[in-house]
């Protein structure tokens, strides 16, 4: 299978994987949905080592939070990459619209769903969790507030 790729709007940022992304999740964090200007966020995790960006460095703005990590947008466009939290060390929660052929990859829960949009219903079976799930904090503890 060829390496996944992903661009932002403009095509000033571009990337490829090193390996298939890992779980799929809806984050209706209030940190996702105020950046993406969204009900939700849809991210997959992946290693951060398997991440690599092939045009656009320059292009690429890495707005950190101090403590909490940063989010990643193209700056001529707007489009969001990726979040990386801190905490989280190695991660990095790919924002899944960015690449160029989703096929296969699909949401299997939401996350952070206590805060979520009050307009916004879930009409899916997907479980849901109030934070994120029992066990994911050692790798995504504080995610939720980058
Ligand atoms: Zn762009
Ligand atoms: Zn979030």
């Amino acid at each position: 299978m060829p390496p996944r790729t992903g661009r932002c709007l403009c095509e000033a940022v571009r990337y490829e994987l090193g390996e298939e992304p890992g779980p799929v999740v809806n984050c209706h964090c209030q940190f996702c949905r105020r950046a993406h200007g969204a009900a939700f966020a849809t991210v997959a995790m992946v290693p951060t080592a398997s991440f690599r960006l092939t045009h656009g460095a320059d292009a690429l703005h890495e707005r950190v939070t101090e403590g909490v990590g940063c989010r990643a947008f193209c700056i001529r466009c707007g489009t969001r990459i990726y979040n990386r939290p801190e905490s989280a060390g190695g991660i990095t929660m790919l924002v899944v619209a960015s690449l160029d052929d989703p096929s296969g990859l699909a949401p299997v829960m939401h996350v952070n769903v206590e805060s979520k949009a009050p307009w916004y219903e879930i009409r899916d079976e997907l479980p849901r969790f109030p934070g994120l799930p029992p066990g994911s904090e050692a790798a995504l503890d504080r995610g939720r507030d980058v």
